[in-house]
């Protein structure tokens, strides 16, 4: 197929403002492709040489070398091209118009009668890729000489959309609803069942060759494949439990709601996959989950989807969300492994050893899911969850999930048709979270009253303390979090030292915890602590009962600032005091209009 042909299409593209007319352009251009490059086509339109999903380098040509590719093409210096950019702002308009002024190359495009011949899709596509893939010392060059060769032989148009196409900038804004929309009036089928394909076999370019190629028949046979993504499930989302549980009939499955990363995993043997919440091929980011997922799941073959999430080390807990970034910042990736460890929380299986799941049920795809995950290990757990028949019972797991460091809950329905949903939002999943990210303004100086042992490298040592607010009333001490951040080296010493020199063998009668400690501590010891945010909790003591039923308050992400050596137990932040910061932080999200539950 001639490149020519897609690059006017190109042309025609661009200049169609109405989507109707987008759509009916696109399918004419389908129509006209030959069907067996009409895959690289449809990555072309994307801006792509292949899908996101395989993992292959990008086109990796900044514009200094674009610049001097589109100079030896044309027969310019790169002076001459500089100049002319700096008139027309677009490296594409830039080579069209030094073709277009090149006497040989405006008689040879009118003639059709290149030395060559004309470029083709394929050739065009394998020049590219040539260009992507080349690396090494010489990668540079062959860049450059590659693509200016590729200018050389186009026409001005063809030459205008190569270099935009490596230059990112394309810009021909074609959505992919817009590209199946396209491929159904092309080639028949039906727009729903062209849908389904995709959703379930995340490739457009097999999708568009299959379509024309075998016709609905082949659309409709498409089947989830380990290796190709599958578009993931998304969520509604309703700020009020009550509704929520209406809306799900009245029973539902509910999830701790993770802060990671989506990850749908695939399994074959010992070749595992790890693709994001938009298809891109994750896998070399996480070493750890890839050899977690050939150790602990009990599978040949499976599709599963969970969350990465930080965690720490020590304890085991959750962290933020920008942890995980920091990790996925760092070039040295077995470093980052170590540097910002990771849990992998299972929540739903859309394929097992040759059976697709995506058409059970939530349950029954549940039940299997926590079969194939291994008991003895850590790494790999599916998520928290529980069954809630009303209201009150998901308030509560909602603020328990909150308070152990989740985001919120996903509410899942349980119904006879609760399949996995691939690539669409539905009200099968509800999505229950907080919606405001307060800072604590303050800091708040607490009571250490107990203290907990640490795990693997930090095993033997306490790695996390249990802190109290003061309550005037009761003259007690009451739970409000356990930190186990902020500590330097040298600090995690000297707590140690504190720790056991104040130990005690049991709780201290002015202490009032739900929460088991290691070791019980005598309440002298106050430490400065700022925290994420303040949220109700069924875990903590700190003001139980005194703003919601069932419910104390506690902090979330606290870390450690510095000892306070110069206040007693007593002169610490009140629960009081606690109470108050969170009823301000209330009034703010109130009047930010955004109530949550
Ligand atoms: P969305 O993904 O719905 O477009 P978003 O990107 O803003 O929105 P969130 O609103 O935070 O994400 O919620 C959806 C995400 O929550 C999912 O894509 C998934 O990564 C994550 N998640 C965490 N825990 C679960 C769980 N138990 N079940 C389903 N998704 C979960």
């Amino acid at each position: 197929m001639k490149f020519g042909m897609v690059a006017e299409y190109f042309a025609k593209l661009e200049d169609i403002s109405s989507r109707l007319q987008l759509s009916a352009t696109l399918a004419e251009l389908f129509r006209s492709a030959d069907k067996a490059v009409l895959d690289k086509v449809v990555y072309l339109i994307q801006g792509k040489l292949w899908p996101d999903f395989l993992g292959m380098p990008e086109i990796g040509v900044g514009e200094k070398l674009l610049i001097k590719a589109v100079a030896l093409g044309t027969g310019r210096n790169e002076g001459e091209v500089e100049s002319v950019l700096r008139k027309m702002g677009d490296l594409g308009e830039v080579a069209a118009s030094l073709k277009g002024g090149n006497k040989m190359d405006s008689l040879t495009a009118f003639l059709g009668t290149r030395d060559e011949g004309e470029l083709t899709v394929e050739e065009v596509h394998e020049k590219l890729a040539k260009v992507a893939l080349a690396s090494g010392e010489r990668s540079r060059d062959i860049k450059v000489r590659t693509l200016a060769g590729l200018v050389k032989r186009a026409t001005p148009i063809e030459a205008k959309y190569i270099v935009r196409f490596v230059d990112g900038k394309l810009r021909l804004g074609i959505g992919d609803a817009t590209i199946l929309d396209a491929l159904s009036q092309a080639f028949g089928g039906s727009k729903a069942d062209v849908e389904r394909a995709y959703n379930l076999r995340a490739d457009l370019g097999q999708i568009a060759k299959l379509l024309a190629e075998g016709g609905a028949e082949a659309i409709s046979s498409v089947r989830v494949t380990v290796g190709i993504p599958v578009r993931v499930m998304l969520a509604e989302r309703l700020s009020e439990a009550g509704e929520i549980m209406e809306k799900v009939g009245g029973k539902a499955l509910v999830d701790y709601k993770y802060d990671g990363e989506r990850a749908q995993i695939h399994r074959k043997g010992q070749t595992v996959t790890v693709f994001s919440r938009r298809m891109e091929n994750i896998t070399s980011q996480y070493p750890d989950v890839v050899q977690w997922v050939r150790d602990y799941l009990k599978a040949e073959e499976l599709i599963c989807e969970g969350e990465i999430v930080a965690v720490d080390p020590a304890t085991g807990d959750m962290r933020p969300f920008q942890e995980l970034m920091h990790r996925k910042r760092k070039a040295d990736v077995l470093e980052a492994t170590k540097e910002y460890p990771v849990n992998l929380f299972l929540f739903d299986l859309l394929y097992l050893e040759g059976e697709d799941f995506t058409t059970k049920n939530q349950l029954e795809r549940r039940r299997k899911l926590e079969e194939l995950v291994s008991q003895e290990q850590d790494k790999v757990k599916v998520a928290q969850s529980m069954i809630v028949e009303d209201r009150a019972k998901l308030e509560e797991f909602f603020f328990r999930a909150i308070s152990d460091g989740a985001e919120g809950v996903m509410v899942k329905s349980i119904s006879p048709d609760s399949i996995y949903q691939a690539g669409a939002r539905g009200w099968l999943w509800i999505k229950l979270k907080r919606d405001y990210k307060s800072e604590m303004a303050d800091t708040v100086d607490l009571v250490v009253v107990g203290a907990i042992y640490g795990r693997g490298k930090r095993g033997g040592k306490f790695s996390s303390l249990l802190l109290a607010a003061y309550d005037e009333e009761t003259d007690t001490f009451k739970t409000v979090c356990k930190v186990a951040s902020g500590f330097s080296d040298q600090e995690l010493d000297q707590m140690q030292e504190l720790v056991r020199k104040h130990a005690i063998p049991h709780r201290h009668p002015r202490v009032e915890s739900s929460i088991e400690a290691d070791v019980w501590v005598e309440p002298s010891l106050v430490m400065e602590v700022r925290g994420a945010e303040l949220t109700l909790s069924p875990l903590h003591t700190c003001c139980l009962n005194s703003y919601r039923e069932g419910m104390g308050i506690s902090i979330r992400f606290p870390r450690f600032i510095r000892w306070r050596e110069d206040k007693s137990p007593d002169d610490a932040t009140t629960s009081k005091e606690i109470l108050e910061m969170y009823r301000n932080r209330l009034k703010k999200v109130e009047v930010e209009g955004d109530e949550s539950v």
